[in-house]
């Protein structure tokens, strides 16, 4: 959708801003450019909508080499988001919002209808803020009026130049979750800037990690983390990039673990012999519709205490059997049901590793349930989860899938 082909761009003072760029963004597709300051970043996006023109060098727009058709009519099908916004402050927000629509000559009713229906889409009240003017408005909040301003005219292409650079964290992440949203519905084809790791981590389909004019790496999130191509993309994505990566990469099938399952209406005395035959410390329990209920400790079926292995507290604590208990070694009476404790927490398959480590320690748990929908999965250990990192590094490495790699092919440090 967007092909840069060898574009260079030199400042009349010498600078060499753009370096020889060539790189393509698929139709659809969010590709964030980060970088630190200095290294090209704006150069690129303004060339794009022709701000600015390359000293050499082709830049393609849906096939069309853009130094041919007017800016003006190019401007038309690019939407363009800046930190500074740039919102006409004596106008209210549903006019800055409907200008273009109105521009492109639009009725005014219908442009201000349009306009009220992106506003409600990023996230603000057209009733509460239309009749609003900027200054009015939270830095937060005029951002979004800047979105819904670039989304008026239905552009394909949208160029957003640190868009959420000047609030603050939490804001930002609700701007950046919002614009996940939107992105997810709109597909539209975006360059995104960033000077921000974390941000073009969390948005982009694939990042460009910028250096001195010269993309030094372009590739998706996890690759970029998990196998930065030179030593500055490293560097830059920093020494904490496994934990990044913990961030875009999903739980799979592959990762989990399968203890032995059982029925909220088994026997325990059944259940207990299933534990004892598989050296088990506890086991899965389903529902009737094989839907996952909880956990039920082989020691609170025997009496015993659970062991080490067992998982900790809040996913399932096993400091108090069920009413069902028995004196150790007696087989226990009644059904599963009495004995097993509902589970916690449980995640979807292909949620982030992230989550998953995040609720293991929210719940001080040995392990979580992974679900597909209804079903139950297996479970995702500490040591599944480290491995499934590992695992997924080395096969982003080598461009291969996840599940074909074997831990025991993944050196490990110091061995
Ligand atoms: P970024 O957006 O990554 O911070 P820019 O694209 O704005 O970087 O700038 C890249 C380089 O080009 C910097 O060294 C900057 O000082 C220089 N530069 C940007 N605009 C101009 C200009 N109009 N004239 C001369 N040099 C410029
Ligand atoms: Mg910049």
């Amino acid at each position: 959708m967007i092909r840069f082909e060898h574009v260079t761009k030199r400042y009349a003072d010498g600078t060499t801003a753009v370096d020889d760029l060539t790189f393509e963004v698929a139709e659809g597709e969010l590709v964030t450019l980060v970088g630190p300051s200095g290294c090209g970043k704006t150069t690129t996006m303004k060339m794009v909508n022709r701000l600015i023109e390359p000293t050499s060098g082709r830049i393609f727009l849906d096939g069309e080499d853009i130094s041919t058709v007017d800016p003006v009519q190019l401007r038309r099908r690019i939407g363009y988001v800046i930190q500074q916004v740039g919102l006409f402050p004596h106008k209210t927000v549903l006019d800055n919002t409907a200008t273009v629509p109105h521009l492109l000559g639009r009725p005014r009713k219908e442009a201000r209808a349009r306009a009220a229906e992106l506003l409600d889409l990023v996230g603000l009240d057209p009733s509460v803020y239309g009749d609003r003017y900027p200054e009015q408005l939270s830095g937060g909040q005029r951002q979004r009026v800047g979105v819904a301003r670039a989304l008026a005219a239905d552009p394909p292409v949208l160029l957003m130049d640190e868009p959420f650079g000047a609030v603050d964290p939490v804001v930002r992440e609700h701007l950046q979750n919002e614009f996940l949203r939107l992105q997810s519905t709109l597909h539209k084809t975006v360059l995104f800037v960033t000077h921000d790791i974390e941000e073009a981590v969390r948005l982009g389909d694939r990042i460009a990690v910028y250096g001195a004019g010269r993309i030094e790496q372009l590739d998706t999130p996890a690759t970029v983390l998990g196998a930065p191509a030179t030593p500055y993309a490293a560097q830059f994505v920093g020494a904490d990039r496994g934990l990044k990566r913990l961030s875009v990469t999903p739980v799979e099938p592959g990762d989990l673990e399968s203890p032995p399952v059982v029925r909220l209406d088994d026997a325990a005395a059944s259940a207990a012999d299933r534990l004892a035959a598989d050296e088990a410390p506890w086991a899965v329990v389903l529902d009737a519709d094989g839907a996952p209920y909880g956990w039920v400790a082989a020691g609170a079926l025997t009496g015993a205490a659970a062991g080490p292995e067992g998982p900790g507290d809040g996913v399932g604590a096993a400091s108090e059997a069920g009413a069902g208990r028995e004196a150790a070694g007696a087989a226990p009476q009644g059904t599963v049901r009495e004995y097993a404790r509902p589970m916690a927490a449980w995640l979807p398959l292909g949620a982030p590793l992230r989550e998953a480590l995040s609720t293991l320690l929210q719940h001080d748990a040995g392990w979580i349930a992974v679900r597909d929908g209804d079903r139950h999965l297996g479970v995702l250990t500490p040591g599944g989860l480290h491995g499934a990192l590992r695992r997924s590094a080395t096969a982003d490495a080598a461009n291969r899938p996840r599940d074909e790699v074997s831990l025991d092919t993944v050196p490990v440090p110091g061995a």
